[in-house]
This record gives structure tokens, sequence and C-alpha cells, in this order.
């Protein structure tokens, strides 16, 4: 059995979730108000074993250090977001007020590569668009799904690494790859199945 939690940080208002399974939790998009989040992880039993960005805008990783620093959990990213970590121009975390502290991942992800989390399995799948390496964490019965998809929109392409192109084909995998009773939880808003996506999102509706 597992468990998810979600946690709304920050003023963008970011889901960061802790998927806790047999004594293992993962840290889902941490993006800012580390210690509430940490507050959350010390009510569960187990261990923080990775921090995961699903991509590496800084609404998503903005407390990745300091919890790193509160658990030693390692930094999971998509090889195609690492450059991103540490460079406030491409992040977004110029946009902020004063800067935030950054670090490099711990690993490296790839398509396909599968994240254990107690029982938990979670397979990595690429889902360009968002950004180059935004990725959606995929097991039989949810989805992590970042910033690709929302229950009744997508994430903004006209950011220096997003493209309108790639975010259409990663939603068309999706809808390949998801059946509707799979829940999702996004980067942002409500979470619903992806059948209710399908109702709701006018981009899984297209052609
Ligand atoms: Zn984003
Ligand atoms: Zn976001």
């Amino acid at each position: 059995m597992s468990n998810v939690i979600r946690i709304v940080v920050g003023e963008m208002a970011t889901n960061c979730y802790l998927l806790e399974s047999n004594n293992d939790i993962a840290i889902i998009d941490p993006g800012f108000e580390p210690e509430k989040i940490y507050q959350k992880l010390k009510e569960l039993k187990g261990l923080a074993k990775y921090i995961i960005n699903t991509h590496a805008h800084i609404d998503h990783i903005g407390a990745n250090v300091r919890l790193k620093e509160l658990t030693n959990a390692k930094i999971l990213i998509h090889h195609r977001d690492a450059e991103l970590l540490t460079q406030p121009s491409r992040n977004l975390g110029f946009f902020l007020g004063e800067p935030i502290a950054l670090c490099k991942a711990d690993q490296l992800l790839h398509e396909h590569d599968i994240i254990e989390i107690g029982d938990e399995k979670l397979e990595v799948i690429h889902t360009p668009g968002h950004t180059k390496g935004s990725i959606c964490l995929v097991t039989k019965t949810f989805a992590f799904t970042g910033d690709t998809l929302f229950i009744d929109s997508i994430g903004r392409t006209d950011f220096p690494d997003g493209s309108e192109r790639e975010i259409l084909g990663s939603l068309r995998r999706l809808k390949e790859l998801l059946t509707d009773n799979i829940a999702i939880y996004p980067g942002h808003g409500e979470l619903g199945s992806f059948g209710k996506a399908k109702e709701l999102n006018p981009f899984l509706n297209l052609e």
C-alpha cells in the first residue's frame, strides 16, 4: 500500500507530493517552503530516499537544497533538465525577489528508468514541451504529471526551453499510455482521474 500526500507550496501554488510506500518516501517537486514539507514528512513513517523534480523550474526545485540538508535524500531529474537546475535565467529563478540556493542533481534520469519507492515502481516517461527534460512518473494506478498535464490545462510553452509542438506530442503519448481510471497528480491545480482530464482539458482533445 502506498500513500500520496499533497502539499501546496509558494505563491505559484505548486503541488508538492510525498509518496510513501513501505517505509520509503519520495519528495516530488519541492518548490518552496521546505520547513512545511519537512513537518509533513516527519509525520510519516519511513525515510526520504529521493527528491524527484518533474522538471527544473524554480517552483518545482526551490526547496531542493534545504530538504537535501534535512533528509540527505538524493536529487533526481531528467538529464535534459539537469543544466537548468543551477541556471536562474533558465529555471526562472531570476523572477524571484531574492536569489535562492541551487544545487546539482545526484542522479540523472532517462526514459523508462524505474524508481523504486517501497512497493511502488515509478516509470520515467520523458514528456518534453514545457521544458526539454520534463517527465511524468507513472505507475499502474497513478501518475505525477508535473507541468506537462493539469486536469483542465497544460503548462506554458513560451519560456526559453518550451515547445508547443513537443508538448502536444507528449500529450498524445500520455493518451496512449494512461487509462481513464489512473489518478493524476499534476504540478498545479486540482487532482482528478485521467478520464476527468479528458473531459475537461481541451488540449487532450485536439485533432
Ligand atoms: Zn514549470
Ligand atoms: Zn510549475
